[in-house]
């Protein structure tokens, strides 16, 4: 049985893992960490049986006690930067989901994960769906190199925009390389009105009770538009996601950026 450490434990989708986690064979939670709600049954928290795992708030004990080896982190980007680094000098492999945290910060840990030779996964998404969406953009961004990304999530996102919008930007600008795109705005009359940019590529970022997780990418060529569209209509759209990488870091040497490096190679 793989040994699970879901930190963030209480979250909304803390709880979604340690629901996906506790209901796929072969793996097991031991383990939960979310300082706010210490002491409480992380099974009771996620709506299914009690499993006998008290949330506890002290991270290095619980990956030592429980022997664990796979910490699974949805918490924030301050937080899940700290954890990573807690796992990886525990010989612990982290899959990670939270988003926001800052490049060279990720760098590094990267680079610690190399040197200690623990694989790990950090994903921006881990909808299977969304990755597809990514790797059709790369596609369409060669022969149609003026684009612009629309994110729209649920108002208690703490970040903007999403990893994801950010990854997909750097796809689009990678696939279309030098190909010039005219941008005609001299005069923003609202502040943001045509959003952030990122490699000459806008990002709009949407945020209303009610949505989940969504992008569309709108390319413009000479008489034509093509969107490319996805949407995470619950929380159980990433678990596939996550329960693959769960499996797959056993097979990696250190840590490996989007979900698409598990599914393309
Ligand atoms: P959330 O509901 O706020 O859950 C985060 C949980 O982490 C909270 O219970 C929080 O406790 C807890 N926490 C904070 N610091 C901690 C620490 N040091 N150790 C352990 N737990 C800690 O947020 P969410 O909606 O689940 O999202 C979490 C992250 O996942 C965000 O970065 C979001 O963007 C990302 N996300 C990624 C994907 C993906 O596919 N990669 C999908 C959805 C969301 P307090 O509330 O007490 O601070």
């Amino acid at each position: 049985m793989i040994k699970v450490v879901v930190t963030g434990a209480a979250g909304r989708m803390g709880r979604e893992v340690v629901r996906a986690v506790s209901n796929t064979p072969g793996m097991g939670v031991v383990g939960a960490v979310d300082p706010g709600h210490a002491g409480e049954d992380a099974g009771v928290l996620a709506g299914i049986k009690p499993l006998g795992v008290a949330v506890r708030s002290d991270l290095e004990n619980v990956l030592r006690e429980t022997a664990a080896e796979v910490m699974v982190d949805f918490t924030t980007a301050k937080a899940a930067a700290e954890n990573i680094r807690v796992a990886l000098n525990c010989g612990v492999r982290p899959v990670v989901g939270t988003t926001g945290i800052p490049k060279e910060e990720l760098d590094g840990l990267i680079r610690l994960s190399r040197e200690k030779g623990i694989g790990g996964l950090v994903a921006p998404n881990f909808a299977i769906g969304a990755v597809l969406m990514m790797y059709f953009a790369g596609i369409a961004a060669r022969y149609l190199p003026a684009a612009e990304v629309i994110e729209l999530h649920h108002n208690q996102k703490l970040d903007a925009p999403s990893g994801t919008a950010l990854k997909t930007a750097e796809v689009i600008a990678t696939a279309r390389g030098e190909a010039a795109v005219e941008d005609r705005t001299e005069l923003e009359k609202l502040d943001g009105a045509r959003g952030g940019t990122l490699e000459g590529i806008r990002i709009h970022s949407v945020r209303l009770p009610g949505l989940v997780a969504h992008q569309e990418v709108i390319f413009g060529g000479l008489g034509q538009t093509l969107s490319i569209r996805h949407d995470s209509i619950s929380r159980e759209s990433f678990m596939p996601g996550v329960i693959m990488g769960i499996k797959k870091v056993r097979e990696l040497q250190e840590i490996v950026h989007g979900l698409d490096k598990l599914i393309f190679g």
